[in-house]
């Protein structure tokens, strides 16, 4: 017998005029789905192996063959949850930072927690600070808690050492009563730009204990900048202080969406309240654990992005194109005025960038640093 949905009107235009929307409460009501962007399967379809897919900071040399043969091995275990406490992971990382376990949360991704923060800690009588081109999620996380989200000006396009970067001074002096946390993320999406240790020391010591500064250090196993290390040298003093970090990004597993956090282990209860316990799938414990063992391959990763980094930077300039400071996997580059019929045009060859108008920056465009066939197809494009 075959299924009519037809007729019981739940593909049909019976119900036209049910109005979910009017339902969301006001915290949803305030935000818009996430923008998937182009239809990945399909534009892979058409171009083959001649797509470059350089719009999300993905790392284009894979996860090493370490990881891979322990993710087939974890392939038998699937019917089985996963460890809800992540324990061998757990170990594993708190061995490798050399921290206390109790101090580490896993989340499905590092997104997953910058939103849980959020929910737990803010609420209608807070506000959270970030800073204007600051990552996306920020102010999501801040409106979906039902704090108000604020953004605090960036340094200028002209300042020496980040331009449109995060403005400690301004976002220290902004705290106030009402401040539950302050966003940071070292270095940015979508600028690429840092701040550097003794900066974040100074920043910690303005800021009152009761606020919550979240370090977002997505990017922190591409950093080799002077005087930048990480945030958790600040901990011990700082129990306000949340650091987080990603497997999506230089272990090259964003497909298993695997991410962490390191804070003060009250901090952690408090979140535990809302985790899902099952948040991290066994696959992705048992690849990130695998990850952290293979050191030499995220050494690889470093050394091969930052001589590639360079490469695609002086092609871009080469082609006139100027591009800010990067301590990550990507390039944020100025395209003056026609940024966005050049990257539709760079999409039609199947170049796939990423426009980021939506951060209040039309003339710039991110770029993800590619394999070199696809920088050079990359650059013959904007050449073209
Ligand atoms: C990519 C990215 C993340 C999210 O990473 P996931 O762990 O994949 O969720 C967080 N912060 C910044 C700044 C990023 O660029």
């Amino acid at each position: 017998m075959r299924l009519s949905t037809g007729r019981c009107g739940v593909r049909g235009n019976a119900r036209d005029d049910f109005d979910a929307a009017v339902l969301a409460n006001r915290a949803t009501s305030q935000l818009r789905a996430y923008d998937p962007g182009p239809d990945l399967p399909s534009l892979r379809e058409r171009f083959g192996a001649l797509l470059a897919e350089l719009g999300s900071n993905e790392n284009p040399l894979g996860a090493s063959h370490a990881v891979l043969e322990a993710m087939r091995e974890a392939l038998a275990h699937v019917n089985r949850y996963p460890d809800p406490r992540s324990g061998a992971l757990r170990s594993a990382l708190a061995a490798h930072l050399d921290i206390d376990a109790r101090r580490i949360l896993f989340g499905n991704g590092s997104n997953e927690l910058l939103l849980l923060i959020a929910q737990c800690f803010a609420d209608a009588a807070h506000s959270v600070l970030y800073s204007q081109y600051g990552f996306a999620i920020y102010p999501i996380a801040a409106i979906a808690s039902g704090a108000r989200g604020i953004a605090v000006a960036a340094l200028p396009r002209d300042h020496p050492s980040a331009p449109l970067g995060h403005d400690l001074d301004a976002i220290a002096a902004a705290v106030d009563a009402a401040t539950r946390i302050v966003y940071l993320a070292n270095p940015n999406n979508p600028t690429g730009t840092w701040f550097d240790d003794a900066e974040l020391g100074k920043f910690l010591a303005r800021v009152p204990p009761q606020v919550l500064v979240v370090v977002d250090e997505a990017y922190y196993e591409y950093v080799d900048a002077p005087g930048l290390t990480s945030g958790l040298r600040f901990a011990r003093e700082h129990p306000n202080l949340i650091v987080t970090r990603t497997f999506s990004k230089a272990h090259a597993l964003a497909g298993l969406r695997v991410g962490y956090l390191v804070a003060h282990p009250r901090v952690i209860a408090v979140l535990e309240r809302l985790r899902q316990s099952f948040n991290v799938n066994h696959v992705a414990q048992v690849a990130a654990q695998a990850a952290l063992v293979d050191a030499g391959h995220v050494t690889r990763v470093r050394e091969w992005n930052a001589a590639e980094r360079s490469w695609l930077r002086t092609a871009l300039e080469n082609a006139g194109l100027g591009c800010l400071p990067s301590q990550t996997n990507f390039l944020l580059v100025d395209f003056e005025h026609d940024a966005e019929a050049r990257e539709r045009a760079m999409f039609e060859r199947g170049i796939l960038v990423r426009p980021v108008a939506g951060y209040g920056l039309p003339q710039m465009v991110r770029i993800s640093v590619g394999n070199r066939a696809e920088n050079e197809r990359l650059i013959a494009a904007i050449s073209a």
